[in-house]
Parts: structure tokens; sequence; C-alpha cells
């Protein structure tokens, strides 16, 4: 044994015999973990985290053959096709559009054995490619009979960022723009996504670019509608606007898209797929509309895993007041605020 990685772990463990650290090594990705239990393996607790995304692990070795075990799961997606993705062992492809769901289905385990790895680099070196979706690994476990991990070389640092989260605002441009932009900035709580409407905008052009010094700017409808009755046609036309509304305003052509109140149907999803608009809602609602204290508020975000989405709003002071809060709790915990991805919809590197 040479090392073995628990993928996305803060703390290692002993799992069928083998004895893991928490993650290191890795350059780049985001961490997620499952509490399901997952089939296939009693080795749950290390297949319930995961590094995800277009990542590699570079590992410090001295000259030898190797043997990669690598361990993953699909924890996230619940279908055949929802995620693709390559891995290469020093530059050579050993797995192609690696699907897990069809591999083992939602939450089972999946062993893959790379052997005979020559390295004469002094770094081992594993990639993975996202094609759809994400590259995950719940862990991986090295073996050689000559090469030994290099210790004579300094760790690298670790990332500051064990996860990304996305800090979203709706129902703007509001006229207390300014304050807003102004305490993210000085909390630190940067990027933000800002859903805004068109409606909203008017001749106030100048909130929006000041939005753009922290964040995204993208579709929450031209008006704020209920658009549970509506057809493809006049969602088109709700999306439509409200992109013109925001390139005019000096923001690039929007991404994505959050229906007012949350209302998706087949319709809404259509249109603004043919818009290039990624439909999304939020994994967690900070209740802010619905007149939750600013500790309710932090204490929504305290909730948040790496990846997820929250709900906040604003026009909602108590949202505001929170800023200097959420962004202390983040930090204790090594998240960091994310953009969202607009094939994926959630929280990844900025
Ligand atoms: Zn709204």
């Amino acid at each position: 044994m040479v090392i073995a990685i628990d993928s996305g772990a803060t703390t290692g463990g002993t799992y069928e015999g083998i004895t893991f650290q928490a993650d290191k090594y890795y350059d780049g990705g985001s961490v997620s973990s499952t509490q399901d239990p997952i089939a296939g393996t009693t080795a749950d607790a290390m297949y319930q985290t995961e590094r995800y995304g277009t990542y590699s692990y570079k590992i410090p070795v001295t000259t030898g053959t190797f043997t990669i075990k690598l361990f993953m799961a699909e924890i996230f997606n619940t279908a055949a096709a929802a995620r693709s993705f390559h891995v290469s062992v020093e530059g050579q492809r050993v797995l192609s559009n690696v699907d897990l769901y069809t591999l083992v289905g939602h939450d089972g385990a999946y062993e893959y054995v790379v052997e005979n790895v020559r390295v004469t680099d002094g770094t081992l070196d594993i990639a993975l490619q996202s094609v759809v979706d994400n590259g995950t690994l719940s862990g991986l476990a090295i073996y050689s009979a000559d090469g030994k991990l290099d210790t004579s070389r300094p760790e690298p640092e670790p990332s500051n960022c064990n996860g990304y989260v996305a800090i979203t605002y709706d129902d703007g441009p509001t006229g207390n723009t300014s304050n807003w932009v102004n305490s993210l900035k000085q909390n630190g709580l940067t990027p933000v996504t800002f859903f805004v409407n068109g409606a909203n905008i008017g001749n106030n052009a100048a909130a929006i670019r000041q939005m753009m010094e922290v964040g995204e700017i993208q579709s929450h409808a031209y008006d704020h509608v209920d658009m549970g009755n509506y057809s493809t046609q006049q969602v088109t036309d709700q999306l439509s606007r409200n992109n013109q509304a925001i390139q005019n305003a000096g923001a690039p052509k929007p991404t994505i898209f959050r229906p007012p109140y949350g209302t998706v149907t087949n319709n809404v999803r259509s249109a603004a797929s043919a818009l290039g608009l990624y439909t999304i809602t939020w994994d967690v609602d900070s209740q802010d509309w619905n007149g939750a204290s600013v500790q309710n508020i932090v204490n929504a975000v305290a909730r948040m895993q790496p990846g997820q989405v929250i709900l906040m709003h604003q026009n909602q002071n108590n949202s505001l007041q929170a800023i200097p809060q959420i962004a202390a709790n983040l930090k204790q915990r090594g998240l960091c605020p994310g953009k969202i991805s607009p094939t994926t919809g959630r929280a990844v590197a900025p």
C-alpha cells in the first residue's frame, strides 16, 4: 500500500481493511456527500463522499510501477446517461464515457483497477474529465512493489474551498442595490447570483451594472407572474423580453432561469430550453419571503451542502442584514460562494 485517499472526506477511516486518509493531493474539483446506504460494499462511509468535476489527483511518488484502485458511486443522478466522464492515469485514458448509473445504479459501489502504471516523473497523475454532468471519485487506493509515497517533498497547500454553494437573490433590482453590493463586497460573500425581473430594471441599468461587480445576472422572467397555466408561447414572450431587458442594461445574455414562485411546467422548461436557459429552483429555501428572522436565514444557510443553491430575495431586509453571519458561517465550514452551472444547476467553482 502506497496511500489510500477518501475523496471528499475531511477525516480518514479504515474500510474493508484499507486505511484511507482524508482527501488530499487533489487539484480542483468540488466535494459532495450523501447519507444513503451504498449497495455492493461495506465501505459505505467511504463511498458516501465524493470529489466531482474536471480535476486531478497529483500524488508525489518515487519511481516505480503502481496499481491503482478507483472507487466510484453514483450518489447524485438517478437515471442512465445523466453522467459521463473519462479517467486518465499518467496521461493515458483508462476509462471512457463512464456512466455509473448504467454500471451499478443509484447508490451502488463501482471499483475499477488500473495495473502496471509506470511513474518516472515523481508524480502519479489521475485526471478526470467531465463529459456530461461531472466526473466523480469516491476514493482511490494505490499499491506498489517498488514505488513509495515521496514524503521528501512539501505537501501542497490545501485548497481554501472544500466545496461551493450558490447564494441567490431574486426579485431585483430594488432601490437599495448599493447596500447589497457594498455588504457583499465588505463581507467577501462573492460571487452571488441575482435572478432579476425586467419589469424591475426599468431605467435602472446602473443597478444591474453594480450587481455585476459581485456576481451574475440571471432571469426571473420579465414580470413576476406565476406561469403555471402559460402556453409555451406566453412563457417564451416573458423570457425573451427579460433577456432583452437584461442585455439592454449591459449584462450578458442569461443562461439560467428561475421561474417566479418556483412554478415549473413542461411549457416553462421547454420554452426556457429553446432560449438557452437552464431552469432551476432551489435546494434550500431561506423563507425570507415568509418573515424569517435574520437568525433563521443564517440557520438555513448553515444547512447547505456543497453544490446546493439557496433562495433569498433582494427585497427582504433580513437577508441583507444576514450577509455578515452567512459569510462567517460558510468560512467556518470551508465552503465558498460559487456560481451556478448552466448545464447542471449545481453550485460550482466560479
Ligand atoms: Zn420571485
